[in-house]
Protein backbone atom coordinates (compact mmCIF):
# COMPACT_ATOMS: atom_id res chain seq x y z
CA UNK A 1 0.00 0.00 0.00
CA UNK A 2 1.18 3.65 -0.96
CA UNK A 3 2.48 6.10 1.50
CA UNK A 4 -0.44 8.03 2.93
CA UNK A 5 -3.11 5.34 2.26
CA UNK A 6 -6.21 5.07 3.96
CA UNK A 7 -8.30 1.59 3.86
CA UNK A 8 -11.67 2.44 5.00
CA UNK A 9 -14.44 -0.27 5.33
CA UNK A 10 -17.55 1.09 6.07
CA UNK A 11 -19.59 -1.57 7.27
CA UNK A 12 -22.92 -1.19 7.00
CA UNK A 13 -25.59 -2.28 4.65
CA UNK A 14 -29.03 -0.90 4.22
CA UNK A 15 -29.80 -3.63 1.44
CA UNK A 16 -30.73 -1.02 -1.68
CA UNK A 17 -29.62 -2.00 -5.24
CA UNK A 18 -28.21 0.66 -6.94
CA UNK A 19 -26.11 0.68 -9.96
CA UNK A 20 -22.46 2.00 -10.57
CA UNK A 21 -23.91 5.05 -12.50
CA UNK A 22 -25.56 5.99 -9.42
CA UNK A 23 -22.61 5.86 -7.29
CA UNK A 24 -20.28 7.90 -9.90
CA UNK A 25 -23.09 10.43 -10.08
CA UNK A 26 -22.84 11.05 -6.56
CA UNK A 27 -18.92 11.63 -6.92
CA UNK A 28 -19.54 13.87 -9.16
CA UNK A 29 -20.85 15.83 -6.36
CA UNK A 30 -18.20 15.59 -4.64
CA UNK A 31 -15.63 18.39 -4.86
CA UNK A 32 -11.80 18.94 -4.50
CA UNK A 33 -11.47 21.68 -1.39
CA UNK A 34 -8.91 23.37 -3.03
CA UNK A 35 -9.42 22.99 -6.92
CA UNK A 36 -13.46 23.26 -7.02
CA UNK A 37 -13.88 20.55 -8.98
CA UNK A 38 -15.62 17.11 -8.64
CA UNK A 39 -13.71 14.40 -8.15
CA UNK A 40 -14.72 12.41 -11.23
CA UNK A 41 -13.68 15.30 -13.80
CA UNK A 42 -10.11 15.72 -11.83
CA UNK A 43 -9.78 12.28 -12.54
CA UNK A 44 -8.88 11.10 -9.31
CA UNK A 45 -11.45 7.95 -9.04
CA UNK A 46 -9.58 5.58 -10.60
CA UNK A 47 -11.90 2.47 -9.51
CA UNK A 48 -15.34 2.23 -9.37
CA UNK A 49 -16.84 -1.77 -8.84
CA UNK A 50 -20.83 -2.32 -8.01
CA UNK A 51 -20.79 -5.90 -6.92
CA UNK A 52 -24.62 -6.96 -5.62
CA UNK A 53 -25.27 -4.70 -2.60
CA UNK A 54 -21.04 -4.03 -2.09
CA UNK A 55 -19.54 -0.75 -3.66
CA UNK A 56 -15.65 -0.85 -3.72
CA UNK A 57 -14.57 2.71 -4.61
CA UNK A 58 -10.76 3.72 -4.95
CA UNK A 59 -9.52 6.89 -5.15
CA UNK A 60 -6.09 8.40 -5.64
CA UNK A 61 -5.04 11.53 -4.99
CA UNK A 62 -2.24 14.09 -5.53
CA UNK A 63 -1.13 14.51 -1.77
CA UNK A 64 -2.99 13.86 1.44
CA UNK A 65 -3.86 17.77 1.50
CA UNK A 66 -7.85 17.97 1.64
CA UNK A 67 -7.74 13.90 2.22
CA UNK A 68 -9.78 13.72 5.04
CA UNK A 69 -12.38 16.21 3.66
CA UNK A 70 -12.53 14.12 0.47
CA UNK A 71 -13.42 11.28 2.54
CA UNK A 72 -15.90 12.45 4.74
CA UNK A 73 -17.60 14.46 1.58
CA UNK A 74 -17.42 10.54 -0.24
CA UNK A 75 -19.03 9.36 2.63
CA UNK A 76 -22.12 11.38 3.06
CA UNK A 77 -22.48 11.49 -0.76
CA UNK A 78 -22.95 7.53 -0.76
CA UNK A 79 -24.96 7.73 2.24
CA UNK A 80 -27.45 9.78 0.15
CA UNK A 81 -27.86 7.60 -2.09
CA UNK A 82 -27.96 4.74 0.78
CA UNK A 83 -25.02 2.79 -1.06
CA UNK A 84 -24.01 -0.10 1.61
CA UNK A 85 -21.71 -2.20 2.60
CA UNK A 86 -19.26 0.52 1.13
CA UNK A 87 -15.28 -0.15 0.93
CA UNK A 88 -13.33 2.89 0.08
CA UNK A 89 -9.70 2.81 -0.46
CA UNK A 90 -7.89 6.49 -0.42
CA UNK A 91 -4.38 6.35 -2.01
CA UNK A 92 -2.43 10.00 -1.92
CA UNK A 93 0.88 9.64 -4.01
CA UNK A 94 3.84 10.72 -1.69
CA UNK A 95 5.25 13.52 -2.60
CA UNK A 96 8.94 13.13 -5.13
CA UNK A 97 11.82 12.09 -2.98
CA UNK A 98 14.24 13.45 -5.48
CA UNK A 99 14.45 17.33 -5.14
CA UNK A 100 14.43 17.41 -8.83
CA UNK A 101 10.63 16.62 -9.30
CA UNK A 102 9.70 13.69 -11.17
CA UNK A 103 6.14 12.66 -9.58
CA UNK A 104 5.04 9.21 -10.74
CA UNK A 105 3.19 9.36 -14.05
CA UNK A 106 -1.14 8.34 -13.10
CA UNK A 107 -1.68 4.53 -14.27
CA UNK A 108 -4.36 2.66 -13.43
CA UNK A 109 -7.49 1.71 -15.39
CA UNK A 110 -9.72 4.12 -17.09
CA UNK A 111 -11.51 6.26 -14.42
CA UNK A 112 -15.30 6.72 -15.03
CA UNK A 113 -16.52 8.69 -17.55
CA UNK A 114 -13.31 9.24 -19.57
CA UNK A 115 -11.50 8.15 -22.56
CA UNK A 116 -8.31 7.37 -23.63
CA UNK A 117 -5.47 10.08 -23.86
CA UNK A 118 -4.93 10.72 -27.33
CA UNK A 119 -1.12 11.55 -28.48
CA UNK A 120 0.61 13.41 -31.18
CA UNK A 121 2.58 11.25 -32.49
CA UNK A 122 5.08 13.78 -34.66
CA UNK A 123 5.79 15.42 -31.37
CA UNK A 124 8.15 14.59 -29.25
CA UNK A 125 7.55 16.50 -26.00
CA UNK A 126 4.64 18.74 -24.66
CA UNK A 127 5.33 21.60 -22.16
CA UNK A 128 2.59 23.39 -21.09
CA UNK A 129 2.68 26.51 -19.29
CA UNK A 130 1.24 27.84 -16.76
CA UNK A 131 0.45 30.33 -13.72
CA UNK A 132 -1.96 30.56 -10.58
CA UNK A 133 -2.76 33.87 -12.09
CA UNK A 134 -2.86 36.59 -14.99
CA UNK A 135 -0.33 39.25 -14.76
CA UNK A 136 3.19 36.82 -14.18
CA UNK A 137 4.21 36.57 -17.17
CA UNK A 138 3.26 33.61 -18.38
CA UNK A 139 3.07 34.17 -21.80
CA UNK A 140 6.07 36.13 -22.10
CA UNK A 141 8.31 33.06 -20.44
CA UNK A 142 6.21 30.73 -22.94
CA UNK A 143 7.18 32.52 -25.76
CA UNK A 144 10.84 33.33 -24.97
CA UNK A 145 10.90 29.63 -23.77
CA UNK A 146 10.00 28.55 -27.44
CA UNK A 147 12.50 31.22 -28.77
CA UNK A 148 15.36 29.95 -26.72
CA UNK A 149 14.39 26.27 -27.66
CA UNK A 150 14.59 27.05 -31.42
CA UNK A 151 17.99 28.78 -30.79
CA UNK A 152 19.67 25.51 -30.11
CA UNK A 153 18.80 23.79 -32.98
CA UNK A 154 15.58 22.51 -32.04
CA UNK A 155 12.06 21.88 -33.97
CA UNK A 156 9.92 24.13 -31.57
CA UNK A 157 5.95 24.59 -32.06
CA UNK A 158 4.01 27.05 -29.83
CA UNK A 159 0.41 27.14 -28.98
CA UNK A 160 -1.63 30.22 -27.73
CA UNK A 161 -3.86 27.70 -25.69
CA UNK A 162 -4.96 31.51 -23.50
CA UNK A 163 -8.40 31.30 -24.89
CA UNK A 164 -9.73 33.94 -23.08
CA UNK A 165 -6.63 36.71 -23.60
CA UNK A 166 -4.59 35.06 -26.42
CA UNK A 167 -1.30 37.43 -26.57
CA UNK A 168 1.01 35.88 -29.41
CA UNK A 169 -0.59 37.53 -31.91
CA UNK A 170 0.82 40.76 -30.19
CA UNK A 171 3.72 39.30 -28.93
CA UNK A 172 4.56 37.62 -32.54
CA UNK A 173 3.91 40.53 -34.76
CA UNK A 174 1.10 38.03 -36.88
CA UNK A 175 -1.95 40.37 -35.42
CA UNK A 176 -4.35 40.45 -38.07
CA UNK A 177 -2.75 37.60 -40.45
CA UNK A 178 -5.16 34.75 -41.36
CA UNK A 179 -3.51 31.19 -40.77
CA UNK A 180 -3.12 29.06 -44.70
CA UNK A 181 -5.35 26.13 -44.45
CA UNK A 182 -4.50 22.40 -46.25
CA UNK A 183 -7.56 20.58 -46.47
CA UNK A 184 -9.65 20.97 -43.09
CA UNK A 185 -6.26 21.43 -41.41
CA UNK A 186 -5.16 24.81 -40.40
CA UNK A 187 -1.39 24.96 -40.72
CA UNK A 188 0.40 26.77 -37.75
CA UNK A 189 2.05 30.11 -38.52
CA UNK A 190 5.84 29.89 -39.18
CA UNK A 191 7.45 32.84 -37.72
CA UNK A 192 10.67 33.37 -35.64
CA UNK A 193 12.20 30.18 -36.95
CA UNK A 194 8.45 28.90 -35.02
CA UNK A 195 5.65 27.17 -35.60
CA UNK A 196 2.35 28.62 -33.84
CA UNK A 197 -0.81 28.44 -33.75
CA UNK A 198 -3.31 30.98 -31.77
CA UNK A 199 -6.84 31.28 -31.43
CA UNK A 200 -6.35 35.01 -31.55
CA UNK A 201 -6.25 34.46 -35.52
CA UNK A 202 -9.60 32.72 -35.93
CA UNK A 203 -11.71 34.73 -33.34
CA UNK A 204 -12.25 38.59 -34.52
CA UNK A 205 -9.56 41.15 -33.53
CA UNK A 206 -10.21 43.17 -30.31
CA UNK A 207 -13.29 41.47 -29.10
CA UNK A 208 -13.08 39.74 -25.87
CA UNK A 209 -14.49 36.25 -25.67
CA UNK A 210 -17.41 34.96 -23.70
CA UNK A 211 -16.94 31.17 -23.47
CA UNK A 212 -18.61 29.31 -21.04
CA UNK A 213 -16.32 26.16 -19.78
CA UNK A 214 -17.47 23.76 -22.55
CA UNK A 215 -16.46 25.84 -25.64
CA UNK A 216 -13.24 26.51 -24.33
CA UNK A 217 -12.65 23.08 -23.48
CA UNK A 218 -14.25 22.26 -27.21
CA UNK A 219 -12.08 25.24 -29.13
CA UNK A 220 -9.09 24.08 -27.42
CA UNK A 221 -9.02 20.55 -28.48
CA UNK A 222 -9.88 21.59 -31.78
CA UNK A 223 -6.77 23.62 -32.13
CA UNK A 224 -4.40 21.54 -30.79
CA UNK A 225 -5.70 17.89 -31.68
CA UNK A 226 -8.34 18.10 -34.34
CA UNK A 227 -7.40 21.01 -36.94
CA UNK A 228 -3.86 21.85 -36.86
CA UNK A 229 -1.20 20.20 -39.01
CA UNK A 230 1.33 19.94 -36.98
CA UNK A 231 4.85 19.14 -38.32
CA UNK A 232 7.47 16.76 -36.65
CA UNK A 233 8.55 19.22 -33.55
CA UNK A 234 11.35 18.62 -30.85
CA UNK A 235 8.99 21.21 -28.36
CA UNK A 236 5.33 21.95 -28.36
CA UNK A 237 5.25 24.61 -25.88
CA UNK A 238 1.45 24.96 -24.96
CA UNK A 239 0.51 28.64 -23.41
CA UNK A 240 -2.64 27.82 -20.96
CA UNK A 241 -5.12 30.83 -19.73
CA UNK A 242 -3.93 31.61 -15.85
CA UNK A 243 -6.07 29.67 -13.02
CA UNK A 244 -7.34 25.95 -13.00
CA UNK A 245 -9.93 26.32 -15.29
CA UNK A 246 -11.12 24.07 -18.12
CA UNK A 247 -8.60 24.25 -20.69
CA UNK A 248 -5.46 23.11 -17.93
CA UNK A 249 -8.23 20.57 -17.25
CA UNK A 250 -9.16 19.25 -20.80
CA UNK A 251 -5.18 19.40 -22.03
CA UNK A 252 -4.40 17.03 -19.58
CA UNK A 253 -7.62 14.67 -20.03
CA UNK A 254 -6.94 14.96 -23.87
CA UNK A 255 -3.36 14.48 -24.22
CA UNK A 256 -0.63 12.63 -22.78
CA UNK A 257 2.19 15.89 -21.99
CA UNK A 258 5.55 15.74 -21.26
CA UNK A 259 4.88 18.07 -17.96
CA UNK A 260 4.07 21.22 -17.12
CA UNK A 261 5.83 24.47 -15.85
CA UNK A 262 4.47 27.37 -13.68
CA UNK A 263 5.25 30.88 -13.67
CA UNK A 264 5.24 32.90 -10.50
CA UNK A 265 6.46 36.15 -9.63
CA UNK A 266 7.40 35.92 -6.38
CA UNK A 267 4.83 38.15 -4.06
CA UNK A 268 3.13 35.59 -1.58
CA UNK A 269 0.05 36.52 -2.84
CA UNK A 270 1.23 35.31 -6.48
CA UNK A 271 2.86 32.31 -5.07
CA UNK A 272 -0.31 31.03 -3.02
CA UNK A 273 -2.05 30.52 -6.60
CA UNK A 274 1.03 29.31 -8.16
CA UNK A 275 0.85 26.30 -5.77
CA UNK A 276 -2.71 25.57 -6.40
CA UNK A 277 -1.43 25.57 -9.85
CA UNK A 278 0.83 23.31 -9.33
CA UNK A 279 -1.27 20.89 -7.27
CA UNK A 280 -3.43 20.99 -10.02
CA UNK A 281 -1.37 19.77 -12.33
CA UNK A 282 -0.48 17.03 -9.69
CA UNK A 283 -4.10 15.97 -9.24
CA UNK A 284 -4.59 15.49 -13.19
CA UNK A 285 -1.33 13.46 -13.17
CA UNK A 286 0.48 15.64 -15.30
CA UNK A 287 4.19 16.00 -13.75
CA UNK A 288 5.73 19.49 -13.04
CA UNK A 289 8.86 20.42 -14.76
CA UNK A 290 9.38 22.76 -12.18
CA UNK A 291 8.55 26.14 -11.45
CA UNK A 292 10.27 29.68 -13.07
CA UNK A 293 10.15 33.58 -11.15
CA UNK A 294 9.51 35.79 -13.38
CA UNK A 295 10.28 39.73 -12.19
CA UNK A 296 12.17 38.51 -10.13
CA UNK A 297 14.18 41.58 -9.33
CA UNK A 298 14.79 45.14 -11.20
CA UNK A 299 18.17 45.97 -12.23
CA UNK A 300 18.56 49.28 -12.87
CA UNK A 301 20.92 51.64 -15.47
CA UNK A 302 23.77 51.42 -12.86
CA UNK A 303 23.25 47.42 -12.76
CA UNK A 304 21.94 47.89 -9.25
CA UNK A 305 19.64 45.22 -8.44
CA UNK A 306 16.37 46.14 -6.50
CA UNK A 307 14.27 43.69 -5.25
CA UNK A 308 10.70 44.55 -5.67
CA UNK A 309 8.11 41.76 -4.96
CA UNK A 310 10.98 39.70 -2.81
CA UNK A 311 13.07 37.62 -4.74
CA UNK A 312 13.48 34.12 -3.99
CA UNK A 313 9.95 33.47 -3.16
CA UNK A 314 9.69 30.83 -5.70
CA UNK A 315 12.60 28.80 -4.98
CA UNK A 316 11.65 28.74 -1.70
CA UNK A 317 8.05 27.55 -2.32
CA UNK A 318 9.47 25.18 -4.97
CA UNK A 319 11.79 23.52 -2.81
CA UNK A 320 8.86 22.93 -0.13
CA UNK A 321 6.80 21.57 -2.47
CA UNK A 322 9.85 19.32 -4.00
CA UNK A 323 9.69 20.92 -7.16
CA UNK A 324 12.47 21.33 -9.53
CA UNK A 325 13.60 25.15 -9.60
CA UNK A 326 13.93 26.42 -13.13
CA UNK A 327 15.71 29.72 -12.67
CA UNK A 328 14.62 33.48 -12.19
CA UNK A 329 14.28 36.02 -14.91
CA UNK A 330 14.84 39.65 -14.00
CA UNK A 331 12.40 42.99 -15.05
CA UNK A 332 13.91 44.17 -18.06
CA UNK A 333 12.08 46.74 -19.78
CA UNK A 334 13.44 45.55 -23.09
CA UNK A 335 11.48 42.43 -22.84
CA UNK A 336 8.41 44.64 -21.87
CA UNK A 337 9.14 46.53 -25.60
CA UNK A 338 10.12 43.30 -27.65
CA UNK A 339 6.84 41.58 -26.53
CA UNK A 340 5.18 44.68 -27.84
CA UNK A 341 6.54 45.06 -30.64
CA UNK A 342 6.28 41.22 -31.20
CA UNK A 343 10.22 40.94 -31.99
CA UNK A 344 11.37 38.06 -29.04
CA UNK A 345 14.92 37.33 -31.00
CA UNK A 346 15.92 40.84 -30.22
CA UNK A 347 15.55 39.53 -26.40
CA UNK A 348 18.33 37.58 -27.07
CA UNK A 349 20.28 39.64 -29.28
CA UNK A 350 20.91 43.10 -26.89
CA UNK A 351 21.28 43.06 -22.99
CA UNK A 352 23.47 40.08 -22.00
CA UNK A 353 21.63 39.78 -18.76
CA UNK A 354 18.55 39.34 -20.29
CA UNK A 355 19.75 36.73 -22.91
CA UNK A 356 21.52 35.34 -20.45
CA UNK A 357 18.61 34.79 -17.86
CA UNK A 358 16.31 33.41 -20.65
CA UNK A 359 19.02 31.00 -21.54
CA UNK A 360 19.72 29.80 -18.09
CA UNK A 361 15.65 28.74 -17.62
CA UNK A 362 15.70 27.12 -20.92
CA UNK A 363 18.48 24.66 -20.21
CA UNK A 364 17.36 23.84 -17.38
CA UNK A 365 13.75 23.13 -18.44
CA UNK A 366 15.49 21.05 -21.17
CA UNK A 367 17.32 19.03 -18.49
CA UNK A 368 14.39 18.72 -16.92
CA UNK A 369 12.38 17.08 -19.82
CA UNK A 370 15.46 14.71 -20.71
CA UNK A 371 15.02 13.16 -16.84
CA UNK A 372 11.29 13.38 -17.11
CA UNK A 373 11.45 10.90 -20.38
CA UNK A 374 14.24 9.00 -18.78
CA UNK A 375 12.14 8.42 -16.42
CA UNK A 376 8.82 7.74 -18.23
CA UNK A 377 10.87 5.13 -20.54
CA UNK A 378 7.95 4.99 -23.39
CA UNK A 379 5.00 7.40 -23.42
CA UNK A 380 5.66 10.29 -20.85
CA UNK A 381 2.41 9.70 -19.25
CA UNK A 382 0.26 6.91 -18.84
CA UNK A 383 -3.29 7.20 -19.66
CA UNK A 384 -5.88 6.74 -16.78
P1 LIG B 1 0.42 36.65 -18.44
O1 LIG B 1 0.54 35.76 -19.63
O2 LIG B 1 0.87 35.98 -17.17
O3 LIG B 1 -0.92 37.29 -18.29
P2 LIG B 1 2.14 38.44 -19.94
O4 LIG B 1 3.18 37.51 -20.43
O5 LIG B 1 1.07 38.89 -20.88
O6 LIG B 1 1.46 37.87 -18.61
O7 LIG B 1 2.91 39.69 -19.33
C1 LIG B 1 2.22 40.81 -18.80
C2 LIG B 1 3.02 42.07 -19.09
O8 LIG B 1 4.24 42.06 -18.36
C3 LIG B 1 3.40 42.20 -20.56
O9 LIG B 1 3.34 43.56 -20.91
C4 LIG B 1 4.85 41.72 -20.61
O10 LIG B 1 5.59 42.34 -21.66
C5 LIG B 1 5.35 42.20 -19.25
N1 LIG B 1 6.44 41.37 -18.71
C6 LIG B 1 6.40 40.03 -18.45
N2 LIG B 1 7.55 39.61 -17.92
C7 LIG B 1 8.37 40.69 -17.86
C8 LIG B 1 9.70 40.92 -17.39
N3 LIG B 1 10.43 39.93 -16.89
N4 LIG B 1 10.21 42.17 -17.51
C9 LIG B 1 9.46 43.18 -18.01
N5 LIG B 1 8.20 43.05 -18.45
C10 LIG B 1 7.65 41.82 -18.37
Amino acid sequence: MPHGSILAHVPYNRGMAIDREQVIAALRTVQDPELYKDIVTLNLVKEVVVDCDAVRITLELASAVGQQQIERSVRAALDKINAGNVQLNITARPPSARPGGGQSPAAGPAAPGQGARSVLPQVRTIIAVGAGKGGVGKSTVAVNLAVALQRTGARVGLMDGDIYGPSLPTMLAIKGQAPRVRGNKMLPFQVHGLHVVTIGALVEEDKPLIWRGPMAHGAFKQLLLDNTEWPDLDYLVVDLPPGTGDVPLTLCQLLSITGAVVVATPQQVALDDAIRAVRMFQQLGAPVLGMIENMSYFIDESGREHDIFGRGGTERVAGQLGMPYLGAIPMFTELRVNSDTGRPHANFEGNPKLKDSLEAVATRLAEEVARQNAQAKGPTLTIS
